[in-house]
């Protein structure tokens, strides 16, 4: 038992000193031992064993005043990588980060939605090639984290429902078992919701992520954690009704929110008379610099529908961050103090003062929130 707790201590100050390092520019043995409470004895151990495995390197030998000059280490952030995939209905973006968490290189490749063997191929072929273009190997690869636009069983690493891959019940995990990494499936608004979290300055304990795209999902973070459900299936406000027998939803029932606020729902409700075709959220957006009268009427409808769904939600869970991001950032960044002011028309119960509502900071933040997920993972202090 002795051993079994000595190796954990040992564990935990190794990762602890890892992700100091991870912080800071350079630093010296001493000054980790101050900011950590650990032994100069335990730092010195640490620091020579993983100078000799490559994660810490010296930089250089700085004046001191009398006795011996103090030598400074920093992270070898090639020592190793983390890779993040997104499938979206129409891409499959990687990023490749490395240990101090910058993007080191990306791919977006267009894919034409032909089975999700087909896609399960391209994610391979393009993952081996990010690698190989930056001359990594497999075993400098932390793991991998996928984001789907789907309900995801994340402990098996399960596709449960996507619409667009009509993929039910497919177990995307076990299909990149023979790379031996560890690899993380999760839901896109998660992981979003998850990136915003590490990424703000402010220590937060809650935060909800409104993700929209072609769809509407929700990521929730109670008390710093992932909220995921009994069954996986939490943060489905995309299909919490608002009109009694309503608008058709992609899921097959009537008066879903995402049907009246998806980016496909903008489009559609533009194209309604067929007066002008347009595309997509861009060419929307674009209607809207025009002062296009139809586009803002949409628009202003659209963003009461939004902020009733928000509302409710900040009803049930009275989080005091909101963000909003997706593929709508553009759209709604002037429009956040219209939002808020909807929200809190008929909601007496939450204080708006209390409530930070704002449009995301990242774009593709999913991306980067399933590039993080091996380095958290490794770096998981227990
Ligand atoms: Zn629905």
């Amino acid at each position: 038992m002795i051993d079994i707790n000595h190796s954990k201590i040992k564990e935990t100050n190794r990762k602890k000193i890892i992700s100091l390092l991870i912080n800071e520019e350079e630093i010296t043995k001493l000054e980790i031992s101050r900011k950590l409470n650990i032994s100069i004895t335990t730092v010195s151990t640490n620091i020579t064993e993983l100078r000799s495995e490559g994660f810490v390197e010296e930089v250089r030998s700085l004046e001191s005043t009398g006795g011996r000059k103090a030598i400074s280490y920093k992270l070898n952030e090639k020592c190793k990588y983390s890779v993040g995939i997104a499938l979206t209905p129409k891409h499959i973006k990687i990023a490749l980060v490395n240990l101090k968490k910058t993007i080191v290189d990306t791919i977006k490749i267009r894919h034409n939605n032909e089975g999700i063997e087909k896609i399960i191929y391209l994610i391979e072929e393009n993952l081996l090639k990010i690698l190989k273009d930056n001359g990594i190997s497999l075993e400098k690869v932390l793991g991998i984290g996928i984001s789907m636009p789907s309900t995801v069983d994340f402990k098996t690493g399960t596709i449960k429902n996507c619409y667009f891959l009509g993929v039910k019940e497919f177990n995307i995990k076990e299909r990149f078992s023979h790379l031996n990494l560890p690899v993380y499936v999760d839901n896109e608004a998660n992981l979003s919701a998850y990136y915003e979290f590490l990424n703000r300055k402010e220590k937060l304990n809650n935060l909800l992520y409104v993700s929209i795209t072609e769809g509407l999902g929700l990521g929730i973070v109670i008390n710093r954690n992932i909220y995921r459900g009994d069954n996986s299936a939490s943060g489905e406000m995309g299909h919490m009704k608002i009109v009694i027998d309503g608008k058709e939803c992609k899921c097959g029932a009537r008066g879903c929110l995402e049907a009246y606020t998806s980016t496909n729902a903008l489009i559609e409700e533009y194209n309604k008379d067929e007066s002008y075709e347009i595309t997509d959220i861009e060419e929307f957006e674009e209607k809207l610099v025009e002062k296009d009268e139809k586009a803002e009427k949409i628009m202003e409808k659209y963003l009461g529908t939004l902020s009733v769904g928000i509302s409710n939600l900040i009803m049930i869970l009275d989080s005091n961050s909101v963000i909003i991001g997706g593929d709508i950032n553009n759209l709604l960044a002037n429009k956040i103090e219209i939002i808020r002011k909807n929200i809190y028309r008929n909601n007496l119960f939450t204080n708006e003062n209390n409530c930070n509502v704002s449009v995301a900071s990242f774009k593709e933040s999913y991306l980067l929130g399933a590039a993080m997920t091996s380095i958290e993972e490794f770096l998981e202090i227990r």
